[in-house]
Protein backbone atom coordinates (compact mmCIF):
# COMPACT_ATOMS: atom_id res chain seq x y z
CA UNK A 1 0.00 0.00 0.00
CA UNK A 2 1.52 3.46 -1.09
CA UNK A 3 0.44 6.76 -0.07
CA UNK A 4 2.05 10.49 0.62
CA UNK A 5 3.36 12.68 2.78
CA UNK A 6 3.43 15.99 2.41
CA UNK A 7 5.15 18.17 5.07
CA UNK A 8 3.93 22.44 4.46
CA UNK A 9 6.35 24.45 5.57
CA UNK A 10 5.35 27.90 5.77
CA UNK A 11 6.13 31.40 6.05
CA UNK A 12 4.52 33.07 8.96
CA UNK A 13 6.98 35.92 9.43
CA UNK A 14 4.57 38.90 10.83
CA UNK A 15 6.74 41.51 9.70
CA UNK A 16 7.00 39.99 5.66
CA UNK A 17 3.20 39.59 6.11
CA UNK A 18 2.66 43.37 7.76
CA UNK A 19 4.34 44.99 4.48
CA UNK A 20 2.77 43.07 2.13
CA UNK A 21 -0.88 44.41 3.39
CA UNK A 22 0.27 47.60 3.67
CA UNK A 23 1.74 48.16 0.29
CA UNK A 24 -0.57 47.05 -2.10
CA UNK A 25 -4.37 46.06 -1.96
CA UNK A 26 -3.91 43.14 -4.19
CA UNK A 27 -1.80 40.77 -2.40
CA UNK A 28 -2.89 38.55 0.24
CA UNK A 29 -3.23 38.61 4.25
CA UNK A 30 -1.79 35.56 5.80
CA UNK A 31 -4.99 34.30 6.61
CA UNK A 32 -5.94 33.71 3.15
CA UNK A 33 -2.85 32.27 2.42
CA UNK A 34 -3.54 30.03 4.81
CA UNK A 35 -6.82 29.25 3.08
CA UNK A 36 -5.27 28.77 -0.18
CA UNK A 37 -3.26 26.26 1.57
CA UNK A 38 -5.67 24.30 3.64
CA UNK A 39 -7.84 23.88 0.11
CA UNK A 40 -4.30 22.39 -0.98
CA UNK A 41 -3.93 20.11 2.00
CA UNK A 42 -7.92 18.97 2.02
CA UNK A 43 -7.39 18.19 -2.18
CA UNK A 44 -4.03 16.17 -1.40
CA UNK A 45 -5.94 14.39 1.35
CA UNK A 46 -8.69 13.96 -1.23
CA UNK A 47 -6.43 12.29 -3.67
CA UNK A 48 -6.00 8.98 -1.76
CA UNK A 49 -7.60 8.88 1.74
CA UNK A 50 -4.74 7.22 3.38
CA UNK A 51 -2.23 10.18 2.73
CA UNK A 52 -0.78 12.36 5.44
CA UNK A 53 -0.27 15.41 5.81
CA UNK A 54 1.84 17.79 8.36
CA UNK A 55 1.78 21.55 8.75
CA UNK A 56 4.23 23.43 10.44
CA UNK A 57 4.67 27.53 10.45
CA UNK A 58 7.79 29.20 10.59
CA UNK A 59 7.63 32.25 12.14
CA UNK A 60 10.43 34.82 13.70
CA UNK A 61 10.71 33.54 16.99
CA UNK A 62 9.64 29.68 16.74
CA UNK A 63 9.13 27.12 14.62
CA UNK A 64 5.72 25.14 15.35
CA UNK A 65 3.69 22.23 13.95
CA UNK A 66 0.07 23.65 13.10
CA UNK A 67 -1.16 19.97 12.32
CA UNK A 68 -0.64 17.68 13.91
CA UNK A 69 -1.34 20.27 17.00
CA UNK A 70 -0.53 19.20 20.44
CA UNK A 71 -3.90 18.12 21.17
CA UNK A 72 -3.96 16.00 18.11
CA UNK A 73 -0.97 14.04 19.49
CA UNK A 74 -3.43 12.89 23.04
CA UNK A 75 -6.52 12.40 20.83
CA UNK A 76 -7.30 10.25 18.70
CA UNK A 77 -6.46 11.00 15.28
CA UNK A 78 -10.10 11.22 13.66
CA UNK A 79 -13.39 11.46 15.72
CA UNK A 80 -11.89 14.23 18.25
CA UNK A 81 -14.20 16.81 17.32
CA UNK A 82 -18.02 16.85 16.74
CA UNK A 83 -18.72 17.19 13.02
CA UNK A 84 -20.61 20.30 12.24
CA UNK A 85 -22.23 21.24 8.44
CA UNK A 86 -21.64 17.98 7.44
CA UNK A 87 -18.47 18.67 6.75
CA UNK A 88 -16.04 15.71 6.02
CA UNK A 89 -14.38 15.14 9.86
CA UNK A 90 -10.60 14.97 8.61
CA UNK A 91 -10.72 17.93 6.44
CA UNK A 92 -12.91 19.65 9.62
CA UNK A 93 -10.35 18.30 12.20
CA UNK A 94 -7.43 19.55 10.03
CA UNK A 95 -8.77 22.86 9.04
CA UNK A 96 -9.92 23.78 12.44
CA UNK A 97 -6.57 22.64 14.34
CA UNK A 98 -4.89 24.81 11.61
CA UNK A 99 -6.44 27.94 12.47
CA UNK A 100 -6.35 27.27 15.68
CA UNK A 101 -2.96 27.25 16.26
CA UNK A 102 -2.34 29.45 14.10
CA UNK A 103 -3.80 32.31 15.85
CA UNK A 104 -2.44 30.91 19.35
CA UNK A 105 1.09 31.42 17.49
CA UNK A 106 0.68 34.81 16.64
CA UNK A 107 -0.78 35.52 20.10
CA UNK A 108 2.01 34.02 21.84
CA UNK A 109 4.48 36.17 20.22
CA UNK A 110 3.38 40.06 20.20
CA UNK A 111 7.20 41.07 19.71
CA UNK A 112 8.88 40.37 17.17
CA UNK A 113 13.12 39.35 18.33
CA UNK A 114 14.66 39.74 14.53
CA UNK A 115 13.03 39.80 11.05
CA UNK A 116 14.44 36.64 9.45
CA UNK A 117 12.05 33.71 9.41
CA UNK A 118 13.86 30.06 11.28
CA UNK A 119 13.46 28.48 7.64
CA UNK A 120 16.52 26.32 8.46
CA UNK A 121 14.99 24.88 12.19
CA UNK A 122 11.15 24.09 10.42
CA UNK A 123 12.75 22.43 7.62
CA UNK A 124 14.59 20.50 9.98
CA UNK A 125 11.44 19.85 12.21
CA UNK A 126 9.88 18.39 8.82
CA UNK A 127 12.67 15.81 8.26
CA UNK A 128 12.33 14.79 11.91
CA UNK A 129 8.58 14.55 11.31
CA UNK A 130 9.10 12.74 7.71
CA UNK A 131 11.30 10.25 9.89
CA UNK A 132 8.98 9.81 12.63
CA UNK A 133 6.08 8.90 10.33
CA UNK A 134 8.45 6.53 8.32
CA UNK A 135 9.65 4.57 11.38
CA UNK A 136 6.19 4.11 12.60
CA UNK A 137 4.80 2.77 9.25
CA UNK A 138 3.64 -0.66 9.40
CA UNK A 139 5.17 -3.32 7.00
CA UNK A 140 4.23 -3.33 3.48
CA UNK A 141 3.17 0.73 3.67
CA UNK A 142 5.48 2.60 1.42
CA UNK A 143 4.94 6.58 2.48
CA UNK A 144 6.53 9.12 -0.22
CA UNK A 145 7.05 12.10 1.83
CA UNK A 146 8.37 14.97 0.31
CA UNK A 147 8.80 19.14 2.41
CA UNK A 148 7.05 21.51 0.87
CA UNK A 149 8.09 25.94 1.42
CA UNK A 150 5.65 28.14 0.86
CA UNK A 151 8.34 31.00 1.43
CA UNK A 152 7.62 34.86 1.94
CA UNK A 153 10.30 36.81 3.19
CA UNK A 154 13.82 37.53 1.89
CA UNK A 155 16.26 34.89 2.65
CA UNK A 156 18.95 35.62 5.59
CA UNK A 157 22.48 33.89 4.82
CA UNK A 158 22.97 33.65 8.03
CA UNK A 159 20.91 30.21 7.94
CA UNK A 160 23.41 29.53 4.89
CA UNK A 161 25.21 26.33 6.71
CA UNK A 162 21.95 25.25 8.98
CA UNK A 163 19.90 25.10 5.66
CA UNK A 164 22.71 23.64 3.32
CA UNK A 165 23.01 20.64 6.31
CA UNK A 166 19.33 19.91 6.29
CA UNK A 167 19.25 19.98 2.69
CA UNK A 168 22.28 17.41 2.50
CA UNK A 169 20.26 14.88 4.91
CA UNK A 170 16.64 15.57 2.68
CA UNK A 171 18.93 14.43 0.03
CA UNK A 172 20.40 11.70 1.55
CA UNK A 173 16.72 10.30 2.70
CA UNK A 174 15.47 10.97 -0.87
CA UNK A 175 13.10 13.44 0.07
CA UNK A 176 12.61 16.58 -2.27
CA UNK A 177 11.85 19.52 -1.24
CA UNK A 178 9.63 21.85 -3.29
CA UNK A 179 9.37 25.49 -2.93
CA UNK A 180 6.95 28.09 -3.96
CA UNK A 181 8.16 31.79 -3.74
CA UNK A 182 5.60 34.32 -3.44
CA UNK A 183 8.14 37.37 -3.56
CA UNK A 184 11.30 37.46 -4.55
CA UNK A 185 13.69 34.39 -6.07
CA UNK A 186 15.27 32.91 -3.01
CA UNK A 187 19.02 31.90 -3.77
CA UNK A 188 19.09 28.86 -0.72
CA UNK A 189 15.65 27.89 -2.04
CA UNK A 190 16.93 27.18 -5.78
CA UNK A 191 20.04 25.08 -4.19
CA UNK A 192 17.67 22.96 -1.60
CA UNK A 193 15.10 22.23 -4.81
CA UNK A 194 18.17 21.84 -7.23
CA UNK A 195 20.16 18.90 -5.16
CA UNK A 196 17.10 17.48 -3.74
CA UNK A 197 14.93 17.00 -7.05
CA UNK A 198 12.40 19.02 -5.97
CA UNK A 199 10.28 22.30 -7.72
CA UNK A 200 10.96 25.72 -7.41
CA UNK A 201 8.33 27.80 -8.67
CA UNK A 202 8.34 32.04 -7.75
CA UNK A 203 4.81 32.39 -8.48
CA UNK A 204 4.28 35.74 -10.49
CA UNK A 205 0.45 36.44 -9.05
CA UNK A 206 -0.02 36.25 -4.67
CA UNK A 207 -3.86 35.73 -5.23
CA UNK A 208 -3.70 32.55 -7.52
CA UNK A 209 -1.17 30.90 -5.36
CA UNK A 210 -3.86 27.95 -4.85
CA UNK A 211 -3.46 27.69 -8.62
CA UNK A 212 -0.04 26.97 -8.28
CA UNK A 213 -0.20 24.65 -5.32
CA UNK A 214 -2.82 22.90 -6.97
CA UNK A 215 -1.14 22.73 -10.88
CA UNK A 216 2.63 22.30 -9.87
CA UNK A 217 2.71 20.96 -6.22
CA UNK A 218 -0.33 18.42 -5.94
CA UNK A 219 0.99 15.72 -8.41
CA UNK A 220 3.16 12.89 -6.63
CA UNK A 221 6.52 13.69 -7.71
CA UNK A 222 6.72 10.37 -9.62
CA UNK A 223 4.42 11.81 -12.12
CA UNK A 224 5.93 14.73 -12.69
CA UNK A 225 8.34 13.35 -15.74
CA UNK A 226 5.06 13.23 -17.24
CA UNK A 227 3.87 16.64 -17.05
CA UNK A 228 4.85 20.32 -18.53
CA UNK A 229 6.20 21.62 -15.70
CA UNK A 230 7.79 25.37 -15.34
CA UNK A 231 11.06 25.23 -16.79
CA UNK A 232 13.88 24.85 -14.24
CA UNK A 233 15.44 27.90 -13.66
CA UNK A 234 18.97 28.77 -13.56
CA UNK A 235 20.17 27.94 -10.12
CA UNK A 236 22.48 30.99 -8.51
CA UNK A 237 25.21 28.34 -6.84
CA UNK A 238 26.83 31.15 -4.81
CA UNK A 239 27.58 30.74 -1.41
CA UNK A 240 26.99 33.37 1.18
CA UNK A 241 30.08 34.87 2.87
CA UNK A 242 29.60 34.51 6.71
CA UNK A 243 31.31 37.77 7.53
CA UNK A 244 29.11 40.19 5.76
CA UNK A 245 26.32 37.92 4.44
CA UNK A 246 26.47 38.93 0.68
CA UNK A 247 26.81 36.27 -2.11
CA UNK A 248 30.88 35.55 -3.72
CA UNK A 249 32.07 33.51 -6.63
CA UNK A 250 35.61 33.35 -5.31
CA UNK A 251 36.51 33.51 -1.54
CA UNK A 252 38.55 31.66 1.55
CA UNK A 253 37.24 28.96 2.91
CA UNK A 254 38.49 27.57 6.79
CA UNK A 255 40.24 24.26 6.61
CA UNK A 256 38.41 23.41 9.63
CA UNK A 257 34.56 24.40 9.56
CA UNK A 258 33.76 24.84 5.64
CA UNK A 259 33.53 28.17 6.25
CA UNK A 260 33.33 31.10 3.47
CA UNK A 261 34.61 34.54 3.63
CA UNK A 262 35.39 37.17 1.25
CA UNK A 263 38.03 38.88 3.37
CA UNK A 264 41.17 37.09 4.78
CA UNK A 265 41.26 36.54 8.35
CA UNK A 266 44.02 35.20 10.34
CA UNK A 267 41.61 33.63 12.86
CA UNK A 268 38.53 32.51 11.98
CA UNK A 269 35.28 33.66 13.00
CA UNK A 270 32.95 30.41 13.38
CA UNK A 271 35.29 27.72 15.15
CA UNK A 272 37.87 30.65 16.47
CA UNK A 273 40.57 28.60 14.34
CA UNK A 274 44.21 30.40 14.10
CA UNK A 275 45.59 30.19 11.08
CA UNK A 276 49.43 30.16 10.87
CA UNK A 277 50.81 32.55 8.15
CA UNK A 278 54.52 30.60 7.87
CA UNK A 279 54.45 27.50 5.74
CA UNK A 280 58.67 27.98 5.71
CA UNK A 281 59.99 25.25 8.07
CA UNK A 282 57.54 22.57 6.38
CA UNK A 283 59.17 23.12 3.25
CA UNK A 284 62.77 23.17 4.57
CA UNK A 285 62.26 19.46 6.09
CA UNK A 286 61.20 18.35 2.72
CA UNK A 287 64.07 19.48 1.11
CA UNK A 288 66.11 18.17 3.51
CA UNK A 289 64.64 14.33 2.91
CA UNK A 290 65.43 14.63 -0.57
CA UNK A 291 68.73 16.15 -0.26
CA UNK A 292 69.49 12.96 2.57
CA UNK A 293 68.16 9.99 0.40
CA UNK A 294 70.29 9.53 -2.48
CA UNK A 295 73.50 10.07 0.27
CA UNK A 296 72.60 7.22 2.00
ZN1 LIG B 1 32.18 39.03 3.76
ZN1 LIG C 1 36.52 27.79 10.86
Amino acid sequence: MECSLVVVVVDVNPVWWGLQNGANDKGLTLFECMDHVLAFINSHIMMNQNNKVAVIASHTNESRFLYPGREADVKADDGGREVRDGKYEHFANINDTVQEEIRKLIVENPTVGHTDTLLAGSLAMGLCYVHRVQKACQAGQKINSRLLVIKAADDNASQYMNLMNVIFTAQKQSIPIDACILEKDSGLLQQACDITNGVYLQIPQINGLLQYLLWVFLPDPSLRETLVLPPSIHVDYRAACFCHRTLIDIGYVCSVCLSIFCTYSPICSTCHTAFKLKTAPVLRAKKKKKTSLPAT
